[in-house]
């Protein structure tokens, strides 16, 4: 059969409203340009991001009612514990009330000034936990990464020899911890490989270097190694995820993503005396070790997400019907990052606008458009986000659609393809941007924008 199906039917719904093109005028000057300043009210389709905004099961919500609020030690917890120790092979797993959480607690145990951290690529709250600490991220993609249309089967990989020889430049005493992210969200939902995270392992340990993973899309990653990766092909999903896990010394996790739960982090260590450090961190900062800055229903919420989504039926349609949305941009002759990604399409907005240069935000202006045209949100990886703070500008300028899990049909998808295309036969009406306001960290979220 050609066509996905959504493998679930639906027993809730909330309604969408549209907004007139004189409306959405009005919104975008008045937010700024920044789509971060809309009212979701006055968003018809919001691929803002897939974080958080995924729509929880039957068993999630009753998961929620069942749920044990005690203080301490309530049974929700053991719920969330057991799942992750079954998923992950970890002995034990702190939650956290979300990924950054997660990150502030690991950086500013292991980072500090004069150390550096090298990452496939980081996530911009990534970047910014490590950079807090007063370490320096350092991200060091594979080559084919950098090349939009090249489409290498793990282009989330990080480039071995290249953390070899930075390893080696800097000493790896300099080096606290070398991190991946599956997958790779700032470089396109990009999957890493089995074979290159045993490169890094094998790297690590020579250097005597703990190996994190972030891994807020874990799922999604081993979805990608069982279709694409030699000799995987007849492996159960959970499976090659616990290698994955088995691999690292410990993780970083988003539930907001692959725990397909609406707030909720996790985060993972080996070490007995890094894992006490980071539970008194935990304890002065986000709440006491059986809920982290949770309910005890958001515990149980991941306990049931972090199961649903290693359904290989799910991923199965989240990822084809991901590629789905990639291949109606393409066949149009919209350049996106190739080959679609795990939980968005990213835009390649230079070749979208190439008459907007760099500097003035040819992705934001992207991200402008399409509000305009068609009420849909999106968001700019690049310049915008990276830029700014002394930073060079990023390699690539995007625009990211992100798709929230289990909301949207293939109708509302086939939508954002058409406003999209739409865009692009009308992409010589589009105009740079300059920055009114930025503030002095992640200025994406609340910089302020005028049209040029
Ligand atoms: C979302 C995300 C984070 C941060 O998680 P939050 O829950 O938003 O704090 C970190 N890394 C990656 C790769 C992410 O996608």
């Amino acid at each position: 059969m050609k066509t996905i199906i959504e493998p679930f039917q639906i027993k809730v719904v909330e309604p969408i409203h549209m907004t007139t093109p004189e409306d959405r005028e009005r919104i975008l000057t008045e937010a700024g340009f920044n789509l971060f300043l809309v009212r979701a009210d006055d968003v018809l389709i919001d691929l803002l991001t897939d974080s958080g905004t995924g729509a929880m099961s039957a068993e999630q919500w009753a998961g929620i009612m069942r749920a044990d609020e005690s203080y301490a030690g309530a049974r929700s917890f053991y719920r969330f514990e057991q799942r992750m120790q079954e998923i992950t092979g970890f002995a034990q797993a702190l939650p956290t009330h979300q990924g950054r959480a997660s990150e502030r607690i690991l950086f500013e145990l292991l980072g500090g000034e004069g150390k550096i951290v090298p990452n496939n690529a980081h996530f911009d709250t990534t970047r910014a936990n490590v950079e807090h600490s007063g370490a320096e991220p350092v991200d060091l993609p594979i080559e084919e990464a950098k090349d939009p249309k090249n489409r290498h089967p793990f282009k989330g990989n990080i480039n071995l020899r290249a953390l070899e020889q930075l390893i080696e430049r800097v000493g790896a005493e300099r080096v606290p911890v070398v991190m991946v992210t599956v997958t790779n969200n700032s470089g396109g939902g990009q999957p890493v490989s089995i074979e290159n995270l045993r490169g890094v392992r094998a790297i690590c340990d020579h250097h005597r270097i703990p190996f994190f993973l972030d891994a807020c899309r874990f799922a999604e990653n081993a979805w990608f190694i069982k279709l694409r990766e030699e000799g995987q092909q007849d492996r159960a999903v959970k499976d090659i995820v616990r290698d994955m896990f088995d691999l690292c010394d410990g993780a970083t996790i988003s539930a907001k993503k692959d725990g397909i739960v609406n707030i909720g982090g996790v985060l993972l260590m080996r070490d007995a005396e890094l894992f006490q450090q980071a539970t008194n961190l935990l304890i002065l900062t986000e709440g006491y070790v059986t809920y982290g800055g949770l309910a005890g229903r958001d515990l149980e919420a991941m306990a049931q997400g972090f199961k649903e989504v290693l359904r290989e039926d799910y991923l199965d349609y989240r990822i084809r019907s991901t590629a789905y949305l990639g291949e109606q941009l393409l066949s149009a002759g919209i350049a996106i990052v190739e080959p679609p990604g795990g939980h968005a399409i990213y835009v390649d907005a230079k070749a979208f606008c190439p008459h907007i240069p760099q500097a003035e935000f040819p992705g934001q202006a992207v991200v402008c458009g399409l509000y305009r045209i068609g009420g849909i949100r999106a968001v700019e990886i690049g310049s915008v986000m990276f830029g700014g703070g002394g930073h060079a500008p990023p390699a690539m300028e995007l625009v990211r659609l992100a798709i929230p899990r289990r909301v949207y049909t293939q109708s509302h998808i086939d939508y954002v393809a058409e406003a999209m295309i739409e865009l692009h036969a009308r992409r010589d009406t589009l105009r740079g941007l300059r920055i009114a306001y930025e503030p002095p960290a992640l200025r994406h979220f609340t910089a302020r924008f005028e049209e040029l």
